[in-house]
């Protein structure tokens, strides 16, 4: 369950999140559409604390992200403590971000036996278990490039639900795919949709928001302008910025 309450950022004086308010329950998959600048990236880098926020709190399961409370501060955590959270917040992002140097098997079972301690056997078995998930049984003892983009974003999806996060987060997981690669990707992640996995995901493919999502946000300015089912939102929008936004990309 991630709740957002009030967050605000800053880059020196460029304001990128200007008090943003989401609740995410177990289960729920929220699509963050709007324009580029609009602050998407940054609200996601603040779930796992890639980004320290300047107001506000987030917390994941009743846990707070990135900080402590002693009396009314907030404080922020120490590194290795960020990183212990971090491992309950998966990120995909649109650059694959496999290491270029371990087999496919490996870079699914790396963090879950540097950061979770788990036993290589224990890492092993769940490793094969999300390759299979993602349909790549038979490529564990391939290289990164050896593989198709679409092919190394299924294996960077396995590698994040190998830790078994609360929520995954994906940043335009696409984006960066030719198109008749798109549809594999988006196909895995509507799969984890239907098991009921948490999931926040900025994406510019309407139809997979309007197919997948339980709920649509959007955003412009650092703000949620608009929040609702995808029927909604998609097809009678409330906002201007809204319906602009629509018309542009649909
Ligand atoms: P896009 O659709 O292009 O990915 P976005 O909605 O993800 O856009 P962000 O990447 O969150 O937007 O950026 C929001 C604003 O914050 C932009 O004006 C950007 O230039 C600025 N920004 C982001 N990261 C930094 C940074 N590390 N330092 C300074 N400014 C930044
Ligand atoms: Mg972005």
């Amino acid at each position: 369950h991630v709740v957002i309450e009030n967050v605000y950022k800053s880059f020196g004086d460029v304001r990128v999140l200007e008090g943003v308010s989401l609740d995410i329950k177990p289960g729920e998959v929220a699509a963050i559409l709007g324009p580029s600048g609009s602050g998407k990236s940054t609200l996601l880098r603040t779930v796992n604390h890639l980004e320290n926020i300047d107001a506000g709190r987030i917390t994941i399961d009743g846990k707070m992200v990135g900080y402590e409370q002693r009396g009314d501060k907030l404080y922020e955590l120490h590194e290795k403590e960020i990183l212990r959270r971090r491992t309950n917040v998966g990120m995909v992002f649109q650059q694959f971000n496999l290491f270029p140097h371990l087999r496919v098997l490996d870079n699914v079972m790396e963090a879950q036996v540097s950061a979770l301690k788990r036993s290589t056997a224990e890492a092993k078995a769940k490793a094969r278990e999300l390759l299979k998930r993602v349909g790549l049984e038979d490529k564990e003892l391939a290289f990164p490039r050896q593989l198709s983009g679409g092919q190394q974003q299924r294996v960077a999806i396995a590698r994040t639900l190998a830790l078994d996060p609360a929520v995954v987060l994906f940043d335009e997981p696409t984006s960066a795919l030719d198109p008749e690669l798109v549809g594999e990707v988006l196909d895995v992640i509507r799969d984890l949709a239907s098991q009921g996995v948490t999931m926040l995901v900025v994406t510019h493919e309407m139809g997979f928001a309007r197919d997948v999502a339980d709920t649509v946000i959007f955003m412009s300015d650092g703000l949620v302008v608009e929040q609702g089912p995808p029927r909604e939102v998609f097809s009678a929008p409330k906002h201007g910025r809204t319906r602009a936004f629509l018309g542009s990309v649909l």
